[in-house]
């Protein structure tokens, strides 16, 4: 594995490992993590800021037919919403993917491949960011497989991928994570999946290995696909990848928005996926 100084070593962490019994697991190694980096005295100076702010935010409860949306006025997210990860060009000197910031400290993942951190612009405590250690473009193709990889691994976890012009907020290709069950957004997606016959959920596929799925009423168009094969998982996603790229093709004369397949400065190429967002558990 590469040798990097943002990576945090076991030792530095066995501190923290004490509640769980020094197992050494991801999920045990990502929690005390969490816990050094959220540590007053060796810690994160902006995580620590940050959950201080976290703490007094509100949460308004809107429901919205069948759907309950949680509204939070979150001051820490703004500069991640204000930045937009297809705007600017970005060169590695100013990405903060590539520039951690003092004191925040990571875990290698895929042989250091990834790095696991906790990003400090939290929704909610824990929040993970998973960056490539090499400033590659946010595109997903080639590495649906480290994602499924990583969700398998990270097993008290739920992983996110957000396209470059579907919310990631920064070029540099990344996952995000937290906690599994913690988005009101999951615990509805099962409900609905226990209740397929109330809330008509639609069959697209049913095989013995994989099922694909669709709820019409979730406020945004979904798919939901489950599987008990990694491999099968991956062929689906490959077959998704390629005809909703196509769909996408229609996306047009947007406000503020660029036109399906433009040149996209911040990654110097022209858009080449659709438009979408995964969560992987
Ligand atoms: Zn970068």
């Amino acid at each position: 594995m590469t040798e990097n100084k943002n990576f945090i070593s076991v030792d530095e962490l066995r501190p923290y490992l004490k509640e769980s019994n020094n197992v050494l697991d991801y999920n045990n190694l990502v929690k005390a993590l969490i816990k050094h980096q959220e540590d007053l005295l060796n810690g994160f100076e902006l995580l620590i800021k940050n959950l201080k702010t976290l703490d007094k935010c509100q949460i308004q409860k809107i429901k919205i037919g069948s759907i309950v949306l949680n509204v939070m006025l979150n001051p820490v997210r703004k500069n991640s919403l204000l930045s937009s990860g297809f705007k600017d060009r970005l060169e590695k000197a100013q990405c903060k993917l590539c520039n951690l910031y003092p004191n925040q400290r990571g875990l290698p993942i895929i042989n250091g491949k990834y790095i696991i951190r906790i990003n400090p612009m939290m929704v909610t405590r824990g929040d993970l960011t998973i960056a490539t250690t090499e400033h590659y473009p946010q595109v997903i193709k080639g590495k649906f497989a480290d994602m499924v990889y990583i969700a398998k691994t990270l097993s008290d976890f739920s992983i996110f991928y957000n396209g470059l012009l579907a919310g990631a907020s920064n070029p540099h290709f990344h996952f995000q994570a937290g906690f599994k069950n913690m988005l009101p957004g999951e615990m509805q997606i099962e409900n609905f999946l226990n209740n397929i016959e109330k809330y008509k959920v639609e069959k697209i596929i049913a095989k013995s290995n994989i099922q694909v799925l669709y709820i019409p009423d979730f406020l945004r168009k979904n798919i939901i696909v489950t599987s008990t094969s990694e491999d099968e998982l991956t062929e689906f996603f490959d077959f998704f990848n390629n005809d909703f790229l196509d769909i996408s093709k229609n996306i047009k004369n947007l406000n503020g928005v660029p036109d399906f397949g433009e040149y996209i400065d911040s990654i110097k190429m022209n858009e080449l996926e659709g438009r979408m967002n995964l969560l992987l558990k």
